[in-house]
């Protein structure tokens, strides 16, 4: 997608502190940290959301789940606890239309839903 600001962060063509990158995947830092870690991990392929989310992309997904996993422990927080979140539409509050997993830790999370 020629406008989807995190195509262009996966192609390089905007900075982002990567801390991970091979074909498939990328994970930066959040521009607006909401915890001492908040990485977004994302595929390079344009999905939308988790909504528009196609049985053919469910391996695809499955290892982005692995590799979330993987950054989680790698930046500490495989003890002390991690949130992953996929805010999916309006009402979730997602503003970047480009499936992408919050990765978020480092302190005593809020319980909020809300
Ligand atoms: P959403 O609300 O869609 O689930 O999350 C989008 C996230 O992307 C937000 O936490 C926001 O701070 C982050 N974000 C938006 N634009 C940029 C950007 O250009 N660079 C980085 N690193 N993060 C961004
Ligand atoms: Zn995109």
């Amino acid at each position: 997608m020629s406008d989807c600001i995190f195509c262009k962060i996966a192609a390089g063509e905007i900075p982002s502190t990567k801390v991970y990158e091979d074909a498939e995947f990328c994970a930066f830092k959040d521009l607006n940290p909401q915890a001492p870690v908040h990485i977004l991990l994302i595929p390079k392929k344009h999905i939308s959301s988790l909504l528009e989310l196609q049985e053919a992309d469910a391996t695809l997904m499955g290892k982005l789940l692995f590799r979330g996993q993987k950054i989680a422990k790698e930046q500490g927080l495989g003890e002390s606890g991690v949130r992953f979140v996929f805010n999916c539409k309006d009402d979730a509050g997602q503003t970047v239309h480009h499936i992408h997993c919050h990765i978020l830790g480092g302190a005593r999370l809020s319980d909020s839903f809300g």
